[in-house]
């Protein structure tokens, strides 16, 4: 039976703003329209604009401006009110983050992630990169899970959503890399982040740290309220660029590395010409759907005129060659769905932490008695173990790094994978976590108990 658009809308509640052309979201802002306050505009009765639209308390005042003076600005001193006070801030919701949080959460600790956008998953979905790669080890002729504690329990979940939104899984005989649609994995991280019951803070960026000596006691964050503080015993970085490390006055090493784009082209399972120039069916899931990662030319992912100067030269060269490919008999249909909303530097920032692990320390098979996880690696090596000491920042105290921001040399290009990502996010959350309640630095922890943590919830080591 067809039903017409307005019907369809009305069954998803949307039907406020059909008249109009689009959906709008109605009736869930304002539950009980009696309730509106004094002063209302318009007829909340009938008008859709009217009924949303009312007057606020004001709540906050921002302190005083910066001055400019002989050519120089500076900023005055003022109090920055504290928004909240925790065990353990995450700062960065991409791969790494996101397992922080859960992880840190899953250990006893109150949690609070911040995030400067406004959905989880970092490059993974908002830069819609979605191979989960380097998942897997291999023993003679079988493949195993070695990415297992949070990230298998999203992958596994994530095929929950149908093969259309995460490639069925292929072990033992073939290593499992699943592709995942972007908008399920946001919609599934959101969820886990929910049962975890982390205080999720999105549109805030972390923009300095709190600190007395070595030791961080929070973080600030900016955000349309102003700047605010987060108070806590134990700040996880998975900022990517390691910003609150780098706030802090940590060592790190700053290298430029390819900037990358991603679109998603539709309605290649509407081709019918055979040009070799263009792919000729989707490469994902979803049979309509492609997705295109330009390598792009190297740069200095910090810089802000070098981020906005890719962001014009790849969107351009996107639209260019998708305009070529419609131009040619047989590929009219395909449009581009949409492209990254988030630029991918691959590596930025790498953090001078206590320990860096690299192909060659692996060859001669050092015994890592502080193995905190593992990732699965396509080359000689079987797996990568990840050090807990590859988290622990030279100098500072109290913050913990994950993510991209590890690695270095020849294994930046296998840390800052997606599935390492949630492996080294993973422990850092854990370790935050345990640290805060015995009241210790992360440096300090008990290698074991950290082991046992982690194994009780399913982490291979
Ligand atoms: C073009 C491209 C293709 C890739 N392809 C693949 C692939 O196929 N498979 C694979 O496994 N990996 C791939 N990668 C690598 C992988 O996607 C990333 O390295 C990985 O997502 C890094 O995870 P992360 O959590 O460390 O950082 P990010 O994914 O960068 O997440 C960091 C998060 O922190 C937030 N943030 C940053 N600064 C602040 C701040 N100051 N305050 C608040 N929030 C902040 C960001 O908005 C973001 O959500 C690719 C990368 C690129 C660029």
């Amino acid at each position: 039976m067809q039903i017409t658009k307005r019907e369809f809308l009305k069954k998803l509640g949307l039907a406020a703003g059909a008249g109009l052309g689009g959906a709008a979201f109605g009736d869930e802002y304002v539950a009980d329209m009696s309730k509106l306050p004094k002063g209302s505009c318009g007829d909340p009765m009938n008008t859709w604009f009217g009924k949303n639209i009312f007057p606020l308390e004001h709540t906050m005042t921002d302190g005083p401006s910066c001055v400019l003076k002989d050519g120089k600005v500076f900023e005055p001193a003022r109090e920055i009110p504290v928004f909240h006070e925790t065990d353990v801030v995450v700062v960065g919701g991409g791969p790494a983050g996101f397992a922080a949080a859960v992880a840190a959460a899953r250990n006893g600790a109150k949690v609070a992630l911040i995030e400067r956008y406004g959905s989880l998953g970092g490059l993974f979905t908002n830069g819609m990169v979605l191979v989960m790669l380097a998942t897997c080890r291999r023993d003679e002729s079988r493949w195993s899970l070695v990415t297992r504690g949070v990230c298998e329990e999203f992958m596994r979940r994530a095929t929950k959503f149908g093969s259309d939104f995460c490639t069925p899984e292929t072990l033992p005989a073939r290593h499992w890399q699943p592709t995942v649609d972007p908008e399920a994995a946001k919609v599934l991280m959101d969820e886990m982040i929910a049962e975890a019951k982390v205080e999720m803070f999105f549109h805030s960026w972390g923009v300095d740290v709190i600190q007395d000596g070595s030791k961080v006691l929070g973080v600030v964050f900016e955000s349309k309220e102003g700047r605010q503080a987060i108070l806590a015993r134990q700040v996880v970085d998975c900022s990517g660029d390691a910003d609150m490390l780098f706030k802090a006055g940590g060592d790190y090493r700053q290298i430029t590395h390819a900037i990358g784009f991603v679109s998603r082209w539709a309605n290649m399972d509407r081709i019918t010409g055979t040009d070799k120039r263009f792919p000729s069916r989707a490469n994902e899931g979803n049979p309509s759907a492609s997705w295109i990662s330009n390598l792009g030319p190297k740069g200095n992912g910090l810089s802000v005129r070098e981020l906005s100067a890719a962001e014009v030269y790849h969107r351009r060269r996107n639209w260019k060659h998708v305009a070529e490919m419609r131009a040619t008999p047989g590929f009219e249909k395909v449009f581009t769905a949409n492209t990254c909303s988030q630029i991918g530097p691959r590596a930025t920032r790498l953090v001078d932490t206590e320990f860096v692990i690299g192909r060659k320390e692996i060859h001669e098979g050092l015994d890592f008695t502080d193995t905190v996880g593992w990732f699965g690696h396509d080359g000689p090596h079987a797996a990568f173990p990840v050090c807990y000491r590859q988290l622990l920042p030279k100098k500072v105290d109290n913050l913990l790094c994950a993510g991209r921001c590890l690695g270095t040399g020849d294994t930046i290009d296998t840390f800052r994978l997606i599935c390492p990502c949630f492996v080294t996010g993973e422990a850092a959350g854990t370790a935050a976590a345990l640290a805060a309640k015995a009241g210790i630095r992360p440096r300090d922890l008990d290698i074991t108990a950290l082991q046992k943590a982690l194994r009780a919830h399913n982490v291979f080591i």
